[in-house]
């Protein structure tokens, strides 16, 4: 079967090179060259991240350090700040894992703002918050560091940002910011395989979650930071997406930080604008759409042409590329179309040939 190449918004397009980095020869994890691996690459996730701290590496979805996040660091209450399907989500998680949790909610399409998230942080009842920087579902960017700046009047609240589908495509200063945890899993900006989640911690974050005594094992961020420090992870990591991971990140310092995040600025502005030709109009608030994917009104929102979805991404589809028909419950009313990864001018021309071939066929 031919293949179709991923414009979704996770997983997305994987290239030769990466594939073949993460099928090299296995090694052993405890081992010397294992622990070479590793210490050779955490320099340049720190750059990454823009930390100092340990950056981990864990063997999961992005899903599993969110909800480790939630066992590590919740005592009191956990405030989730909720504006689309994952952030949504998370709430449910925090009860699932037995927490006292509250949804800050706010409508699909809009970001969620710090004067929201200070109100309710000054009841006093919190001892965390859940907030995801680009919400994928939506397509909208929450400016986070209007958020993070709140940190300094709750310093005991562990602030915990969701940044799996901007970390490498947006400047995200975790020191900086003064947040707690920020998470990423590899299928989304970072073009890997799906299945590896990285994440960084504070050192308050770290203090905290030593003294929760029911965090469990496999996402224990203690363990995690002891298991750092001697270049090695708790358990047998995927240690392809390691080599992939190794692999991926000599092209982004290869091509350059600044460079990367102008390249998706603009290769994002390139979508915005094929829509527009068309009559579309964007589904997230004006002012707070994403710089990696776009999420395109088509009905959802009054305004804008609409347009028979599932035979828009069919047509497209038949031209090998793959395109997303919206998420949850706005499928179908609306449509996303990602930029993430390797994607370049020449590459987002070659998927708006064909998009603009199958809106002529609708
Ligand atoms: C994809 C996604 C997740 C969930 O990731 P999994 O890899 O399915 O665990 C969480 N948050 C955001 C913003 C996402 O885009």
């Amino acid at each position: 079967m031919a293949h179709v190449k991923l414009h979704i918004p996770g997983p997305i397009e994987v290239s030769e090179k990466t594939l073949k980095a993460f099928s090299s020869p296995m090694i052993g994890h405890r081992g010397q060259g294992f622990k070479d691996l590793y210490a050779k690459i955490q320099p340049q996730l720190q750059q990454l991240l823009y930390t100092k701290q340990q950056v981990y590496i864990s063997t999961s979805s992005a899903w599993g350090v969110m909800e480790g996040a939630i066992r590590n660091l919740v005592a009191k209450k956990v405030l989730n700040c909720m504006n689309g399907a994952f952030s949504d989500k998370w709430l449910d998680v925090s009860k699932r894992c037995g927490k006292n949790a509250e949804g800050l909610q706010v409508p699909w399409g809009s970001p969620i703002r710090a004067e929201a998230v200070d109100k309710k942080l000054a009841t006093g009842q919190f001892d965390a918050l859940t907030v995801i920087h680009n919400e994928t579902s939506t397509g909208v960017m929450t400016p986070i560091a209007e958020i993070a700046a709140l940190k300094k009047k709750y310093p005991d609240v562990m602030f915990i940002v969701d940044t799996v589908s901007s970390l490498s495509a947006v400047k995200l200063e975790f020191d900086a910011m003064g947040i707690d945890v920020m998470l990423a899993g590899t299928q989304k900006a970072l073009a890997l395989p799906p299945g590896t989640a990285l994440f960084t911690c504070s050192p308050a974050a770290l203090a905290k979650a030593a003294t929760i005594n029911d965090r469990g094992y496999y996402f224990d961020f203690v363990e995690f930071q002891k298991n750092a420090e001697k270049s090695m992870t708790p358990s047998t990591p995927s240690i392809g997406h390691i080599f992939a991971l190794e692999s991926k990140l000599e092209e982004i310092f290869t091509e350059g930080l600044e460079a990367r995040f102008a390249r998706h600025r603009k290769t994002s502005q390139m979508t915005r604008d094929w829509a527009a030709k068309h009559g579309f109009t964007l589904y997230p608030d004006k002012g707070f759409e994403s710089l990696t994917l776009v999420c395109v009104n088509n009905g959802a929102k009054p305004g804008g042409r609409t347009v028979d979805v599932e035979k828009l991404v069919k047509l497209v589809k038949g031209q090998g590329f793959l395109i997303n028909g919206g998420y949850g419950k706005i499928k179908g009313t609306t449509f996303r179309i990602s930029n993430m990864g390797d994607e370049t001018e020449a590459t987002m021309n070659q998927l708006f040939a064909a998009m603009d071939k199958a809106m002529a066929q609708l």
